[in-house]
């Protein structure tokens, strides 16, 4: 079941958001050769908390972290660790939600660790790209769940890379995952038709290669299948009168 939120909701959602898109920068601005992942998670949970939020990561589904962190071939749900330090050349996958006044905010995004590869920019780029895409077809009264997924699809697959299928985007609202799933991958004019007041998070997820995941002995991290790169963007969307609205985006 879809929930819509009216105005008075999707103004909540702005301050979750917000809140959720500073930690999301504040993290980034850390990144840097040397740092390990769990000091990245410590930033994020220090912010979301100054602000009075709760982190949403932290114990869904028994999670054990603020955010996840996920580095490389890793695609989503890295666990953070004071073992793993970021090196040069690295990319790496910060998913960050905060949860406040009744509404959760979740966004993600891939920073470069120094220099990165030419090939690891440009996978992040079109990831970033990927996203913008679907907004463009939000901009379109009647746009479908499935609109989303193709704009996405086709943009990444002009460049070879595949979108994950098996994990998704998701309507954001008092849970963190809600309805509507939104694939990252769809057929033109199938699906859902979004409406005013819809609020969900677009988030490609984009490998170098293959489309095939796996999951990690730990139970949670979730790695390409061919070992090759991952990139993630994400934000939480609102759908209103005025058109789509990026909840999550400070910058
Ligand atoms: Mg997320
Ligand atoms: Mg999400």
């Amino acid at each position: 079941m879809i929930y819509l939120k009216n105005p008075e909701q999707i103004k909540k959602m702005q301050i979750a958001g917000r809140i959720t898109g500073e930690a999301l920068l504040l993290a980034g601005e850390a990144v840097r050769e040397g740092i390990s992942t769990q000091s990245l998670d410590k930033i994020i949970r220090n912010h979301i908390e100054k602000c009075g939020a709760k982190p949403s990561f932290l114990g869904y589904g028994g999670f054990p972290a603020s955010a996840c962190i996920s580095v490389n071939d890793e695609v989503i749900h890295g666990i953070p660790s004071p073992k793993r330090i970021l090196h040069e050349g690295d990319i790496v996958k910060i998913d960050v939600g905060a949860y406040i006044g009744g509404f959760h905010g979740d966004s993600a995004r891939t920073f470069a660790v120094g220099k990165i590869s030419d090939e690891a920019q440009r996978l992040i780029d079109v990831t970033r790209e990927s996203f913008f895409e679907a907004i463009k077809v939000l901009e379109n009264p009647g746009a479908r769940v499935g609109d989303i997924g193709s704009a996405v699809d086709g943009h990444v697959s002009k460049f070879g890379y595949s979108v994950v299928k098996k994990y998704v985007g998701h309507g954001v609202g008092r849970e963190l995952h809600e309805d509507p799933s939104v694939p990252n991958y769809g057929t033109p004019g199938r699906g859902q038709r979004i409406t005013e007041g819809m609020v969900f998070a677009i988030e490609p997820m984009v490998n170098e290669g293959v489309s095939a995941v796996r999951e990690l002995s730990d139970g949670w991290t979730v790695l390409t299948a061919d070992g090759k790169l991952s990139s993630h963007y994400e934000h939480t969307v609102a759908i209103t009168e005025n058109g789509p609205i990026l909840l999550t985006k400070v910058d």
